[in-house]
């Protein structure tokens, strides 16, 4: 039997294909004979270039049906999806690519000059706009090369454990790590979603996800394409936009700063949300309060559900039965999920203790970093997920840290260390710690405590503006205090937790 993920979807798309499946907020439709030909022509187009196998199709793009249609042509002709944060500038590019050494890169035209050039640097191959002409020629763009190619193409056989995607996440050092999904993977994942969920004929998914994260693009996306279901797309998260869509949809997935700014929208209530089937919150905690006032201005009860770029969704709170605040669910089925103390003992009922977990949607390990891999797992094969937490006496379990310090603004993950090594490079700076402070809109949000060197004087403002130039927004921290020097425990490490607590009051 062929695995490769697009024949599962294939197998799922409405009995006619000119039914919608994709609606833009300008009202285009692209229907499903769309994405079936529309797939066919880019994979023809990526099989013309005769690439090896197991080659990397890097996609720094912004979120289209098109950007949609690139992932799944990658996975049809067999070749392995690459996506990267559309706000990455070009150190971080220069390391994703040197790193992941993709075949072919597709950007957006106004980033074509530093993005080709960073990429013929590491011997990419192949280096296009996705549809937009840039010079004011349109032949370097991958659709318009696609649309004189066929519009059949036979889906390439791909076993189970042969890679689909790589997601770049991140670890205790800071490096990125690119974590490698099968096929099999993405697969198991989205059909225990799929079933979990209770996805249902004549759902409609209102996507304001990005498609760069797992989120987006394997928890929502694939979804919708699991169920043959209609998406609403918006370009980008929009309170207004998501009012005036959500009267049509059934199902909305979103980061918890959605539903803060959701909630803070006076225009939003009961009448908007009639329709709504299922309220899904993921990637950052759901602050109880918020839980709360959702539930109390639209009657409707959030589902909180926890994964993570190595391993897809891991837990879920019940569809039919207790959504409980403050936890994420129990085990999604076919998922083991345990907790135990740092010696590696089972922790008793609702003991804190590291979180780990065993299943087929686990990943198959760090791109090339093998001994960073075999780290992460236990001798009897369970994935640390770094993250720390307790599990009640119904099988719930509650996130209450991250023992690797990741900061997460706006449902983005942010890491401390990666920040900390561009302000240290930074004139006048002698050392630095990134921490995250609760934000009420942000989750939490990014701020740095900086020493400067002797004598040197440091402001604020020139800091974040220095920033802003060099790493992508969202990492940018929204304060910087200077101190003198940084509380360090005997063992010499900065303890972050003091800084946390002396600077969230500010
Ligand atoms: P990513 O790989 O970008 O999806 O980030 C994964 C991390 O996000 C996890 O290891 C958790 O620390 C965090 N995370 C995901 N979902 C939740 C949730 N519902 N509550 C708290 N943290 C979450």
């Amino acid at each position: 039997m062929n695995a490769n993920l697009y024949t599962l979807f294939r197998s799922r798309f409405p009995r006619d294909l000119d039914d919608c499946w994709i609606e833009t907020a300008d009202a285009q439709y692209y229907s499903w004979r769309d994405l079936e030909r529309g797939s066919a022509k880019i994979a023809n187009l990526l099989a013309s270039l005769h690439l090896p196998a197991g080659s990397r199709i890097a996609a720094h793009v912004e979120k289209s049906p098109e950007a949609l249609m690139l992932y799944l042509a990658t996975v049809r002709a067999g070749f392995v999806y690459l996506p990267l944060n559309t706000a990455y500038r070009a150190a971080e590019m220069s390391y994703f690519i040197e790193d992941a050494a993709p075949a072919v890169v597709v950007c957006s035209p106004e980033n074509f000059g530093w993005v080709s050039q960073i990429a013929f640097k590491n011997d990419t191959g192949h280096v296009f706009t996705l549809d937009e002409p840039r010079n004011g020629r349109n032949s370097g763009s991958l659709l318009s090369r696609a649309a004189h190619l066929s519009d059949d193409f036979t889906t390439v056989h791909r076993d189970d454990t042969d890679l689909a995607a790589i997601l770049y996440t991140s670890g205790t050092t800071g490096r990125s790590k690119g974590a490698m999904l099968s096929h099999g993977n993405l697969a198991a994942n989205i059909k225990v979603l799929h079933e979990a969920w209770r996805w249902q004929a004549g759902d409609v998914l209102l996507h304001a996800l990005p498609l760069f994260h797992i989120h987006g693009l394997f928890v929502a996306a694939h979804g919708a394409l699991m169920n043959g279901s209609k998406m609403i797309f918006l370009s980008k998260f929009d309170s207004a936009a998501v009012i005036h869509h959500l009267p049509r949809s059934t199902i909305f997935m979103g980061v918890p700063t959605y539903y803060v700014r959701l909630l803070s929208d006076p225009q939003f209530d009961r009448s908007t949300c009639e329709k709504i089937r299922l309220f899904v919150s993921g990637s950052a905690p759901l602050l109880t309060e918020t839980f709360d006032d959702f539930k109390q201005r639209t009657g409707h009860t959030i589902l909180e559900r926890y994964g993570m770029s190595e391993t897809g969704m891991l837990t879920s709170n019940p569809y039919e039965g207790n959504r409980k605040a403050g936890t994420v669910g129990p085990a999604l089925p076919g998922v083991s999920v345990r907790i135990v103390t740092t010696q590696g003992t089972p922790c008793a009922i609702d003991e804190i203790g590291d979180i780990q977990v065993k299943g087929p949607n686990v990943f198959q390990g760090y791109w090339q970093m093998p001994e960073k891999t075999a780290e992460e797992f236990t001798s009897d094969r369970y994935f640390k997920t770094g993250d720390v937490g307790r599990m009640d006496n119904e099988g719930y379990i509650s996130i209450v840290g991250r023992s690797k310090d990741l900061i997460i603004s706006g449902g983005y993950n942010v890491y401390p260390k990666e920040i900390e090594s561009v302000i240290d490079e930074l004139p006048g700076v002698l050392e630095s710690a990134v921490i995250g402070i609760a934000h009420p809109d942000f989750g939490e949000a990014v701020t740095a405590v900086i020493v400067p060197r002797d004598g040197c004087q440091l402001s604020e403002a020139d800091i974040i503006a220095t920033l802003k130039e060099k790493i992508a927004n969202f990492k940018v921290p929204k304060r910087v205090y200077v101190v003198e020097e940084l509380p360090r425990n005997t063992m010499g490490k900065v303890q972050k937790n003091l800084l946390r607590e002396k600077f969230s009051a500010g």
